[in-house]
């Protein structure tokens, strides 16, 4: 098992080419780190980020594309809230995928999308996606098998068009399992401050968990590519999740080595302002 020191990169990325099997995965893994010191190491990564963010901004270079699904109340909010709260709204945008309206129907499934994709010194964060049309459109049939099916090859296309443009692509599924989502589901229609997040469409969501589970298998085999890789976090814990997902993209761009640039016009030494 892997240790606290051992990448979450390697431990926790789809290689390209595998079959993922989610049943088999543990939403409650924690990869030998206890809740105890998960704040520590978390806070310590959020000031990492929001420094890393800073010089990707200044230096206007590099764009950072976070796609985050998961089925409901698995957690896509509180990253957002958690680990991309750490970053300078300037600079960072989100942008939740909600049932498509009239206009976006009449156009291809991708024209929505890449208006929020990020340009350079931006960080983009996608709360559910383009993946939408191969998983409630595929589990809850809006398109005949034979329409869907090409999504896949789609997306990795599109996706490869991204990051050919220069776009850092980063994917994570946040796992829970069907008892986590009851627990959820159940604490959104008791506590008043949650009941607003609760629609009487995701029970019948939750009643089509295997055809999703399966769809999430496929998207994740046929999706997880070296340019794009999909990550599974395991969720059950969300100090697991939020320390797991600001590790990730902390490595990520501290790979992309952001540099602050060098000023736009020579300052002569000494220069002071009277
Ligand atoms: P939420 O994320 O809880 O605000 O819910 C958004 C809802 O929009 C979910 O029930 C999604 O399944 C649904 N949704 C997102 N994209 C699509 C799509 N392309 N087609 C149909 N439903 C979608
Ligand atoms: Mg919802």
């Amino acid at each position: 098992m892997a240790g606290p020191g051992s990448s979450l990169r390697k431990a926790l990325v789809v290689p390209p080419g595998t079959r993922v099997h989610l049943e088999g995965m543990d939403p409650g893994a924690t990869h030998g780190h206890d809740k105890e010191s998960a704040g520590e190491i978390t806070a310590a990564d959020l000031v990492r980020l929001h420094d890393l963010q800073y010089r990707i901004w200044a230096e206007n270079k590099h764009k950072l594309l976070i796609v985050l699904q998961g089925i409901d109340s698995a957690g896509k909010g509180g990253t957002i809230e958690h680990v991309v709260g750490g970053f300078n709204p300037q600079g960072c945008r989100v942008h939740a995928f909600k049932v498509p309206t009239a206009e976006e129907l009449a156009h291809d499934y991708l024209w929505r999308v890449h208006p929020h994709v990020p340009g350079t010194g931006e960080i983009s964060i996608l709360d559910r996606s383009h993946y939408e049309q191969v998983l409630v459109v595929r589990v809850m049939g809006l398109e005949p098998e034979a329409r869907w099916r090409r999504h896949y090859d789609e997306i990795n296309a599109f996706e490869r068009l991204l990051v050919d443009s220069g776009t850092t692509i980063l994917k994570f599924f946040l796992l829970i399992d069907k008892d986590e989502q009851r627990a959820r589901l159940q604490d959104r229609i008791d506590n008043p401050r949650k009941r607003w997040k609760f629609r009487m469409g995701d029970l019948d969501t939750r009643k089509h968990w295997d055809d999703y589970m399966a769809a999430f298998d496929d998207a994740l085999t046929k999706c997880s590519t070296e340019a794009a890789p999909w990550y599974v976090i395991p969720a059950n814990r969300n100090w697991f999740r939020n320390l797991a997902v600001a590790r990730i993209v902390a490595e990520t761009l501290e790979d992309l080595n952001p540099k602050i640039p060098p000023p736009i016009e020579p300052i002569p030494p000494g220069l002071k302002v009277e």
